[in-house]
C-alpha cells in the first residue's frame, strides 16, 4: 500500500484556483479577519482543570461547565469591537446595512452581547437580527479570544474518555470528519465547525443518529476531489463531509472550503445538522 497516497499539501491560493467559486467566501473571511487583526485581545484565564474532570467524564463541554466557569465577558467586547471596526472601516460592502443594525444593537443594548455569545452556545431562547452574519462573527470573536485555552485543553484532555458526538470544547455537532493513518490503526476525527476544535470518535457509524451499523453509511465520492468526500446516513438522511488525509487540515477542514459538497449533498435531498458560519 502507497503510505504517502493521503498525505497532501494544500494551500489556499491553490484550492482557490482549482475552486474559484470559492473566492468571495475568502475575500469576506480576509476582510473580516483584517478588521479583527488589530483589536486587543484578553487572554482567556485557564480554568482548573481538575474541578472540570468530573463533568467532561459525564460528557459536559468545557464551555459549558459550571466547574471550568470560562468567563466569556472578553469575547463579547471582542465582538462589539469587531462590529465597531466592519462599520467605520466600510468594509464587507454586501454587509454594510446589517453590521450597522448589529452594531447599534449589541452596543445600545444591555445584556445584549452576552445573550449573543450565550446563543452562539446553544442557539435557543432568542432570534437575533441576521442571524446568520452574526454567527459568523460571534464564532470569529470567540474563537479569537479562546484559541489559547483550546491548544491547552487539547492537550489536557483524554481522547479515549470522550469519543462522543458533539465538540468537548463548545457542545456543536460536528461538521466534518478526518480520517487518519492507515488500517488496522486508522482513526476517524470529528471536526467542530464552530470552534474548531477536533476530537476523536469511533470510526464507523453515524455521528447523528448514532446509528452503529457500519452498513449505514455509505461514502459518495466527489468527481475531481481526491481526498474529499461526503458520508451520509441511510438512517437519518444526514451528512458529513469527510476529509480522507493529512497534512492540510486547515484547508480541508475548514468547511467553507467545501461549500460545493454542501450543495451536492443538498442536491442529493441529504440532510447537514451541524450548524454553519456561512449561511450568509
Ligand atoms: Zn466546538
Ligand atoms: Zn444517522
Amino acid at each position: 500500500m502507497d503510505r504517502d497516497r493521503n498525505i497532501d499539501f494544500m494551500t489556499q491560493d491553490v484550492w482557490l484556483d482549482l475552486h474559484p467559486y470559492l473566492q468571495p467566501v475568502a475575500d469576506f473571511q480576509a476582510q473580516v479577519s483584517a478588521a479583527a487583526a488589530d483589536i486587543s485581545i484578553a487572554r482567556a484565564q485557564t480554568p482548573n482543570f481538575d474541578d472540570y474532570i468530573g463533568d467532561y467524564k459525564a460528557g459536559i463541554p468545557l464551555l459549558r461547565s459550571s466547574h471550568a466557569a470560562v468567563d466569556l465577558e472578553p469575547a463579547e467586547a471582542i465582538l462589539v469591537s469587531l462590529l465597531e471596526n466592519l462599520t467605520s472601516q466600510h468594509v464587507l460592502e454586501n454587509f454594510a446595512g446589517e453590521c450597522r443594525v448589529l452594531h447599534t444593537q449589541l452596543s445600545c443594548e444591555l445584556n445584549m452581547p452576552r445573550r449573543v455569545v450565550a446563543w452562539l452556545l446553544d442557539s435557543e431562547g432568542f432570534e437575533p437580527m441576521h442571524p446568520g452574519l452574526l454567527r459568523y462573527l460571534g464564532w470569529t470573536a470567540l474563537t479569537r479570544f479562546l484559541s489559547p485555552l483550546g491548544d491547552e485543553f487539547g492537550s489536557w484532555r483524554d481522547e479515549a474518555q470522550w469519543l462522543r458526538n458533539y465538540c468537548p470544547t463548545c457542545g456543536s455537532a460536528p461538521a466534518m470528519s478526518q480520517l487518519v493513518g492507515i488500517d488496522p490503526g486508522r482513526m476517524r476525527f470529528l471536526s467542530c465547525g464552530c470552534c474548531g476544535t477536533r476530537w476523536q470518535f469511533r470510526r464507523i457509524g453515524c455521528p447523528y443518529c448514532e446509528s452503529g451499523d457500519d452498513h449505514q453509511l455509505s461514502a459518495l465520492a466527489i468527481e475531481g476531489e481526491k481526498f474529499l468526500r461526503i458520508d451520509y446516513c441511510q438512517s437519518c438522511g444526514a451528512y458529513l463531509k469527510t476529509y480522507d488525509g493529512t497534512g492540510s487540515e486547515q484547508i480541508f477542514l475548514a468547511d467553507w472550503t467545501s461549500l460545493h459538497l454542501d450543495l451536492i449533498a443538498r442536491d442529493r435531498g441529504l440532510k447537514r445538522l451541524a450548524n454553519s458560519l456561512y449561511e450568509l
